[in-house]
């Protein structure tokens, strides 16, 4: 079979790989549907990670059941299931307490820029549809794979209320899947904080209701005008560097909260500051499992529309291009199809 594969920052080439096989008996094999380039694939992508030997890359699937080992029974061939960058076996302690992405048997998907891919712990962290979604809907499905989830968890975090203010830092795939969020939450005011013009609109078709193009100290200076001198309920920080997380924090009312789903790169935190402010913060990467059903029925009922975040559709095997556009701003979010 054929996959993504990463040589070095800037080489990502479509070649062969070896086969997806069953190699645990709770494994499964899926033939993927639709797969994307995700934000974060970028930070190796341009040599902010180290690569190291060449590897597959991709994290983001969904698919139609090919194999199950032996010990999976919940799932079975033909089905389309939708699954959660990080696997888990949803029966360990951190699972039951809701937070498969730390489950005890966690591993992280890392290879589904590809015609097949091997899904770890197949029975906890599959979900199946009812019946086999039409291709519409694949894109929204494909989404709650990761961003929409990790967008969910971003507003679960910073404690979206109905009737609060929100704000959203960062305006990726995962920054508008976080208004989404915030909006399906209750929040009465999102302000997104973007300074592209094609992604100001889709904030505010996702539910944000002001567009904050500042950025820093100055940006902060804004949300305070928007909020009575006090700062927003819930802050949503949907990036990971340093200006982003600081920003976030400088947003927050005193008593407020801020989830960080940015994968954080040279963010470091003051404790004299974070001690003063008041504010509460929980991050981490999205326990997307807890959420798939309900953000699953969310989108097959067309509530959320989370596919429109891709804006770029290539065949799988111009993945090096989705990479490219991406790294380049020339897209939000490529879809990949086999
Ligand atoms: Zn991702
Ligand atoms: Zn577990």
């Amino acid at each position: 079979m054929r996959g993504a594969v990463i040589h070095a920052p800037g080489d990502v080439r479509f070649e062969n790989v070896a086969d997806a096989k069953i190699l645990q008996p709770t494994d499964a094999v899926i033939r993927t549907a639709v797969t994307c380039v995700c934000g974060s694939d970028l930070w190796p992508y341009r040599g902010a990670e180290p690569i190291g030997e060449p590897h597959p890359m991709g994290h983001e699937y969904v698919g139609f059941v090919e194999e199950v080992g032996s010990e999976v029974t919940s799932v079975r061939p033909g089905q389309f299931v939708v699954g959660s960058f990080a696997t888990s076996d949803n029966t360990c302690p951190n699972c039951a307490n809701g937070f498969q992405s730390s489950c005890l048997n966690r591993e992280f998907m890392s290879t589904c820029q590809a015609e097949y891919v091997r899904i770890p712990n197949a029975q906890g962290t599959l979900v199946a549809t009812d019946e086999v979604p039409g291709e519409e809907f694949w894109p929204g499905l494909l989404a709650v794979s990761d961003v929409m989830g990790t967008g969910w968890w971003a507003a679960d975090a910073a404690e979206v209320r109905p009737g609060s203010t929100a704000v959203v830092v960062g305006d990726g795939a995962v920054g508008l899947c976080a208004v989404i969020a915030a909006r399906e939450l209750g929040a009465e005011r999102i302000i997104a904080m973007s300074r592209h013009e094609p992604r100001q609109r889709l904030a505010r078709e996702f539910g944000a209701t002001d567009i904050v193009t500042e950025r820093g100290e100055e940006g902060v200076a804004r949300i305070k005008e928007l909020t009575n001198g006090i700062g927003a309920d819930s802050v949503l920080e949907c990036v990971g560097t340093a200006q982003a997380m600081r920003q976030a924090l400088h947003s927050a009312r005193p008593g407020g909260s801020v989830g960080f789903v940015g994968v954080p790169h040279d963010v470091a935190i003051d404790g004299q500051e974070l001690f003063f402010s008041h504010v509460g913060l929980r991050g981490g990467p999205a326990p997307v499992r807890r959420y798939l059903p309900d953000l699953i029925d969310r989108v097959l009922r067309r509530r959320i529309d989370p596919g429109r975040v891709f804006d770029l559709t290539l065949p799988l095997d111009q993945v090096a291009e989705g990479y490219r556009a991406m790294d380049e701003r020339r897209a939000i979010k490529t879809l990949l199809t086999p």
